[in-house]
């Protein structure tokens, strides 16, 4: 599916009286954004709430993600979970970055796009004792011994070994 399986028909909602709260929930096995970005059970399940300035959402939005080990590489498949909470404006006004048309459409591709990216976590680790890759010859030091063991050392205990080896 591509992005425009997120561009969502509210106009119902806009002519209901403020306070009025629909839910919404979808599952989208893949979804293609406008700029390529693929994910993969996509999920979003939020309220729209008629206010005096449009529709306030607020929810949740998920996606399968495949992350790196922050020391190894190694990639590992993680489940992102970001909240939803933004204001779409109805009527648009021009300065607004979320409108709804004034055909009653609401597009949240971009939005969704951008929370998924600041939901994916930044450091994340394939084990807690990670070791990493060797910052010398770049073998993983978790399945291999490489002899660049000594020039790794951290360069405050290089210099006791230094001081040791005299
Ligand atoms: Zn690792
Ligand atoms: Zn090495």
């Amino acid at each position: 599916m591509n992005a425009t399986a997120l561009v969502l028909q509210v106009g119902f909602v806009l002519k209901e009286n403020i306070g009025f709260t629909r839910e919404f929930e979808y599952q989208i096995p893949e979804l293609i954004f406008a700029d390529g970005h693929t994910v993969t059970n996509l999920g979003l399940k939020m309220s729209a709430i008629r206010t005096p300035l449009g529709l306030e959402l607020d929810g949740i939005v998920s996606s399968d993600h495949i992350a790196n080990c922050s020391r190894c590489l190694k990639e590992l498949p993680t489940r992102i979970n970001g909240p939803l909470i933004e204001t779409f404006h109805y009527p648009a006004k021009q300065d607004e970055e979320f409108i709804i048309t004034e055909g009653g459409e609401m597009d949240l591709g971009p939005l969704v796009r951008e929370l998924l990216v600041v939901s994916e976590p930044s450091h994340i680790l394939c084990q807690t004792d990670c070791q990493g890759l060797c910052a010398t010859c770049g073998s993983n030091k978790n399945t291999e011994n490489c002899d660049c063991e000594s020039d790794n050392i951290d360069p405050r205990l290089a210099i006791l070994k230094s001081l040791l080896d005299n």
